[in-house]
């Protein structure tokens, strides 16, 4: 009956007939049991399904974002501006997120009944994570950075919590893999490739069940919290809404403020003629929520339209769609600190700069696919100390919001290619900014 309809429709209807399902059954005061029984499972499982590619997932498309940067010695120069470039711009979008969701406190206005009935739901994982962070406070200030090296990487592997030990040691195997010589390199490569290929079908196929998933989750979420109090379900989706604009008004700050200086700064490109030489992937990015899929056509519209040497594109450009997620890296934010508001739990100043630090390396580990933000928001919860679980609480509109960030990835990865193109002197003539510091007099 789907086929003919898009995947982001399929799931936008999952996630409208989830919650009339799930708000016919409180308003009518029908048994609950049905759907714990019988519709929670499929939202289980399609959960379960995105944990359990998710270390195979940050490590084999890890490897290759870093291995993609080629030779080492040879494009030092273009590496690290490049690199420096998107670090700076997912730090800054992380911080427009951290702003927005402080002032505006999305998860805030849940009545107090709701929170309980949310944190039950996660007891346990509460539970223990709150003892956790109470040792982590007890520990010494280079502690995060010990916990960064893992003792034994099957283990980190086997363990939720470790990601950040997976995502440590996928970047030391791509930096090792640059050093060691070209011809034993390209059989590592080449398999991960295919194997990065792999897991990204996978990814597709999980997405397939998403409309049912998020049907369910809408579903057994609304009666669960609407326990005795339909009333709270309300809020809920009030809180929801919320949330997701301040999402989408952060991302439309990121491209209407940092981009658009960072093209006045360093290109005469016009801004307008930028974003039209670019739409055609900023509509790819929304319709397919991939800046892997995207790719071909964001490199095309960059070189063709714009004029950017091929070296560079094809060098900034793939790099960018694996390891720049911009738009990615500021919902994180806000989606980390939106769960912990919902669930009662405050945050601390240095709660909130190892958000800042998590959010970035899960955007770096975020593969250019349909739903990756989401399954590396829960390493961005994990070292905060709310529990993973909790994305449970934001993942009927993340499909949508996906769209959105897409959208904001792709387009970040671009200013910076046609940032460094200018920088390089790789720009048509009338589109160098001459004046900048880093354009070679020549
Ligand atoms: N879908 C995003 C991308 O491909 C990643 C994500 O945030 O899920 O850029």
């Amino acid at each position: 009956m789907f086929k003919k309809i898009s995947l982001p429709t399929q799931i936008i209807i999952g996630l409208v007939l989830g919650l009339v399902f799930g708000l016919v059954i409180i308003k009518f005061g029908l048994d609950p049991s049905f759907t714990l029984d019988f519709i929670k499972p499929v939202g289980t499982i399609f959960i379960n399904s995105l944990k359990m590619i998710a270390v195979p997932l940050v490590f084999a498309s890890l490897v290759i974002g870093v291995s993609n940067l080629g030779d080492i010695s040879k494009l030092s120069r273009i590496g690290g501006k490049t690199l420096f470039a998107y670090l700076v711009t997912t730090i800054i979008a992380i911080s427009v997120g951290l702003l927005l969701v402080n002032l505006l406190r999305p998860g805030e206005s849940l009545p107090q009944s709701t929170r309980d009935n949310l944190l039950s739901l996660y007891d346990d994982t509460v539970g223990t994570k709150a003892s956790q962070a109470a040792q982590v406070n007890q520990q010494g200030p280079l502690q995060p950075i010990i916990d960064m090296v893992p003792e034994n990487i099957v283990k980190a592997a086997a363990d939720n919590g470790s990601m950040l030990q997976v995502v440590f040691f996928a970047i030391i195997v791509g930096i090792a893999l640059l050093q060691i010589p070209k011809e034993k390199a390209r059989s590592f490569t080449s398999f991960f490739d295919a194997f990065n290929d792999v897991i990204i079908k996978i990814v597709e196929y999980i997405m397939l069940i998403a409309p049912y998933g998020v049907f369910a989750l809408m579903a057994s979420l609304i009666v669960e919290i609407a326990g005795e109090n339909p009333d709270s379900a309300v809020e809920l989706l009030f809180a929801l809404a919320k949330y997701s604009l301040i999402v989408i008004g952060g991302l439309v700050l990121v491209v209407a403020g940092v981009y658009v200086v960072i093209l006045k700064s360093f290109t005469k490109l016009p801004v307008k003629d930028f974003f039209k030489a670019i739409r055609p992937a900023m509509l790819l990015g929304f319709s397919t929520s991939s800046s892997n899929a995207t790719l071909p056509v964001t490199m095309r519209q960059v070189e063709n339209e714009i004029g950017v040497s091929e070296e560079i594109s094809s060098f900034v450009l793939p790099l960018g769609a694996t390891v720049n997620m911009n738009g990615t890296s500021l919902y994180q934010a806000v989606a980390a600190v939106f769960i912990a508001q919902a669930l009662g739990m405050d945050l601390t100043l240095s709660q909130q700069l190892t958000i800042v630090l998590t959010a970035t390396l899960a955007a770096i580990g975020s593969a250019g696919v349909p739903g990756a933000g989401l399954i590396m928001l829960i390493i961005v919860l994990e070292a905060i100390g709310v529990p993973g679980a909790g994305v449970a609480l934001i993942i009927a509109p993340d499909r949508i919001l996906d769209m959105f960030r897409t959208v904001v990835n792709i387009t970040g990865d671009a200013v910076v290619c046609v940032a460094v193109a200018s920088t390089e002197g790789e720009l048509p003539d009338g589109l160098i900014r001459q004046s900048n510091p880093f354009t070679p007099n020549l």
